[in-house]
């Protein structure tokens, strides 16, 4: 891909059904050995998509000699178990992935707990009771998607010759690899350049929750700050001199918030009625992703001084400053 880089960068592209696009993942190659970041879903597609790139570029699925994650994502982890079912090799993520990865029974008693109390604090009624319930049953129905074997968690700053940084915001232990010499960064869910990356909420490892949308436009910041060249996504094309579509993304999330102060100036209050007056039928076809832009707006907001909450009942409202 570029000349003055020590690797090389093979990109493995599994087409999806869904508005994604693509789902991404990636060999690099140095010397003989090889890296996979990042493991695609558990499929067949994906599963094709990875001998095909490992095929055409003469390469050997044995000389793989770890895999490392962006982050914690289904679609992100899907082959590790069953490539180091055959290959005992290690697997890097963030420390803040381990216990999502390995689905340790004590994080996701007390990560429902946190959503529990968040609808209820949003004041979602039905639709935050199915969606607690959902998750519940979702324990035991995906315990199979527990990573086996360790994880080791990626505490330097360097894995080999790249450069570890962090960007939580989309997941909380999302991290991309900076190719330092090729100016190129794998960048996991940061940026999509189809789609906005979503910004999800979710309870860091005490249970309090995380202002991801502020993280989330301080690592697009940062990221923008890089001035990359090559910017090789988890999903959709890659991308070509990104800071245009950075700041696109960072427009983009002004104008929303915007738009949720306005209507908060007009009296809409709680979270879950924000959430039906922005997005109307999606409301209800995309729950949890509804909610969580507009908390991580509300608390965007907040952290802003641009308003303000008062606890009435157990429903946290919020006013305009
Ligand atoms: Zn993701």
């Amino acid at each position: 891909m570029k000349t003055n880089a020590d690797f090389e960068i093979y990109p493995i592209i599994a087409p999806s059904a869904l508005s994604l696009k693509s789902i991404n993942f990636y060999l690099v190659k140095k010397a003989d050995a090889l890296t996979l970041i990042d493991a695609g879903m558990n499929d067949d597609t994906c599963w094709n998509a990875l001998q095909h790139t490992l095929k055409e570029n003469d390469l050997n699925i044995g000389d793989i000699r770890d895999i490392w994650l962006t982050h914690h994502h289904g679609d992100h982890v899907g082959l590790v178990n069953k490539i180091t079912a055959r290959y005992p090799i290690p697997v890097y993520a963030h420390p803040k992935a381990v216990p999502r990865l390995k689905r340790d029974p004590d994080f996701l008693s007390m990560r429902i707990e946190f959503y529990k109390q968040l609808y209820l604090e949003m004041g979602c009624g039905e639709l935050g009771d199915k969606q607690v319930a959902y998750l519940f049953n979702a324990v035991d129905h995906n315990k199979d998607q527990k990573l086996n074997g360790d994880i080791i968690g990626i505490t330097e700053k360097h894995l080999f010759d790249f450069e570890v940084i962090e960007f939580p915001g989309h997941a909380p232990d999302q991290i991309a690899f900076l190719d330092p010499k090729g100016n190129r960064l794998l960048s996991g869910d940061l940026l999509i350049e189809h789609i906005s990356s979503n910004a999800l909420i979710e309870p860091d490892d005490k249970g309090n929750r995380m202002r991801t949308l502020v993280e989330h436009i301080d690592s697009l910041k940062r990221c923008l700050a890089l001035q990359v060249d090559l910017l090789l996504p988890g999903h959709g094309n890659i991308i070509e001199q990104p800071s245009l579509l950075i700041e696109k993304r960072l427009n983009g999330i002004e104008r929303k918030s915007q738009k949720i102060l306005a209507m908060i100036e007009n009296g809409i209050s709680s979270g879950n009625e924000l959430a039906k007056a922005f997005y109307r039928q999606k409301y209800v076809s995309q729950f949890p992703l509804v909610m969580s832009e507009i908390i991580g707006h509300l608390d965007y907001l907040e952290y802003q001084g641009k308003i303000t909450k008062k606890v009435i009942g157990k429903v946290v409202h919020y006013q305009a400053m």
